[in-house]
């Protein structure tokens, strides 16, 4: 989980490297590099820090050469250390590499070449990779050849791209994503669009198992098995240029208010879809839904609209738990994989095992070239535009309108409702940012938040209290309303904040009588409501709506609460500390 980019043309390789390292940091930001080759011999910057302070520190953009690779890391195999960071250099000085994912047999790799006399520096799996290139570099001079002999030795997910001492630029594909960019004066490969966007918009889809080598501006792609292949040469989606952060402070500002817009974008894409995939539902004996995360809260949305409007039970699995679910699924079930980038490892395990059964595949997801898109027998894309901020926003937005979409014409509804009044309603509730914000300032000196909710506000409850743990560092727990007397009430005393989801439908009582509990022993509430009530030491107002159309209202001011609370402890809301965008890694 990390992002990897290459370069082979007539400019210089290390601004344009370092630029598409810039715009995918959200990928993994643990330490970044540059290794160009200049003059012959490969030249390497790193260090530790974000893109920026890497940057500040070593001039990633000023290294000469026209041919490059660049990385910002999410460690999985050895610290976060200057050494560990990557380009990684072969032995003989003559090769750098740039790897995402995990090589699983590399320790017995590492065997075998410190045997032939290799001698490793870092503590990373992806070393064996750059010097089982040279073992094979010595013997042929041939990249193509040295590449095609190191993805048969590799067990694992990766994508790599490295450089050789005659100019060639390669990088293989295995569960992990590898995109081609072909600009006027030059090739990229990149791990997201966003890495090359800037120039050019023309782009190759690699697959799993294949792998390019670009010399002199020719791109040659090519199976595991060395057969040539062919993949079409395409221009990127407009919504996917829209990932510019414009005049707002974060990316994830930017995105939790993009989300009037987004929502009714979400649903005109989806409306077409939408019959198709509750066709598919509909002649399916059994249904899961599955996702991980915000998308995993979308799910368990998806489940009490698909049940209480549609008519049809399912069942959610975690993705994550799928391999120790108990159940089998069969070939006359039917899986609904969210997932915003279609990338998590997670998600693409639990497809791959509904598959298996014999499973149809439905993806949800917001990147439809993804490899989930790829495995799925249908696939919805949400085309909310690029999702910078590592928490998930308007992605989650739009997940429930793709649920809702076919819910309602699992319900009897022919077609997909039109979102446009859902639109300037969030607008609405985006207005009382001011409010949220000085709220945000008095619950920002919190350790615990507790967040109510009922029936479907519950899973709204779940993805707020994910955003203040993931944003502001502040632990949060989601309770079912009725819930709060059989435990957790123990923990409330005058210092506790508890936030309650409580609009004005059949759920309403419930939880006033809960925020009565609340007050009772002293904590203070924040009611999260269409409707005033005096239980409420806070009132955050939402405009009305129907009972499932609710959660695409409220969930606003738990992510600017969330947002704000990050923001006054100092902590960055677009990259939250730990954390990577896209979890590409078991
Ligand atoms: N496994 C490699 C490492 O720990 C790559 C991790 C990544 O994808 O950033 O360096």
């Amino acid at each position: 989980m990390c992002s990897i980019i290459g370069y082979q043309g007539t400019r210089r390789a290390s601004p344009l490297l370092l630029n598409g390292l810039r715009r995918m940091e959200y990928r993994g930001y643990d330490s970044a590099g540059i290794a160009t080759l200049d003059g012959g011999r490969i030249s390497v910057r790193k260090g530790v820090g974000k893109v920026t302070e890497v940057n500040a520190a070593v001039h990633l953009g000023e290294m000469g050469g026209q041919l490059g690779v660049g990385h910002t890391r999410w460690a999985t195999h050895g610290g976060v250390s200057e050494v560990n960071a990557h380009p990684h250099v072969s032995n003989s000085g003559e090769i750098a590499v740039v790897h995402n994912g995990i090589i699983e047999n590399f320790a017995e790799l590492k065997r075998e070449l410190e045997e032939q006399g290799y001698v490793f520096r870092s503590q990373t799996d992806t070393e064996v990779i750059v010097n089982l290139l040279q073992s094979s570099f010595e013997r042929s001079r041939d990249p193509r050849a040295s590449v095609l002999y190191v993805v048969s030795r590799l067990e694992g997910t990766y994508s790599f791209a490295a450089i050789f001492p005659d100019g060639t630029l390669a990088a293989a594909r295995f569960r992990e994503p590898l995109i081609v960019g072909v600009a006027k004066d030059g090739l990229f490969v990149s791990s997201d669009i966003l890495g090359f966007l800037e120039q050019t918009d023309r782009v190759v889809y690699i697959d799993n198992r294949q792998f390019v080598v670009m010399r002199g501006g020719r791109l040659l792609i090519a199976d595991f098995d060395g057969r040539l292949v062919h993949q079409e040469l395409v221009r990127v989606a407009d919504e996917i240029r829209d990932a510019d952060r414009g005049d707002y402070v974060h990316y994830t500002l930017k995105e939790i208010f993009e989300q009037p817009r987004t929502t009714v974008r979400t649903a005109e894409k989806v409306a077409p879809l939408a019959a198709e995939a509750a066709s598919i539902i509909k002649s399916a004996d059994h249904v899961y839904l599955t996702g991980s995360g915000s998308s995993f809260h979308a799910a368990l949305v998806g489940k009490y609209l698909f049940s209480k409007f549609g008519g049809v039970s399912t069942e959610t699995i975690i993705a994550s738990e799928a391999r120790f679910a108990p159940q089998r699924f069969s070939p006359s079930s039917v899986m609904v994989a969210i997932s915003q980038s279609g990338e998590s490892a997670d998600v693409l395990e639990a497809v791959a095992m509904a598959k298996e059964d014999g499973a149809r595949v439905i993806s949800i997801v917001n990147v439809p070239t993804s490899s989930l898109a790829r495995m799925s027998s249908f696939t919805i894309n949400l085309a909310c535009g690029p999702e910078i901020g590592v928490a998930a926003t308007k992605s989650f937005t739009s997940q429930l309108v793709a649920l809702y979409s076919i819910a309602q014409i699992l319900g009897g509804n022919g077609s997909a409702q039109s979102f446009e009044l859902v639109g300037r309603q969030m607008s609405e509730v985006l207005q009382n940012h001011s409010k949220v914000s000085a709220l945000a300032e008095r619950m920002a000196s919190l350790s615990d938040v507790y967040v109510l909710g009922t029936g479907v506000h519950y899973c709204v409850a779940a993805e707020g209290s994910l955003k203040i743990k993931e944003l502001a560092y502040v632990h949060a727990e989601a309770l079912p309303g009725g819930e709060l007397k059989h435990g957790p009430l123990a923990l409330l005393d005058s210092n506790s904040f508890v936030i309650v989801l409580n609009p004005s439908d059949l759920t309403h009582r419930n939880l006033v009588a809960g925020a009565h509990e609340v007050r009772a022993r002293g904590a203070k509430v924040v009611g999260i409501s269409d409707i005033p009530s005096d239980t409420y030491d806070y009132w955050i107002n939402i405009p009305g709506t129907s009972e499932e159309l609710y959660p695409l209202l409220e969930v606003i001011p738990l992510q600017l609460l969330a947002y704000h609370m990050a923001v006054r402890r100092n902590a960055n809301p677009d990259y939250p500390r730990n954390l990577a965008k896209s979890v590409t890694v078991k």
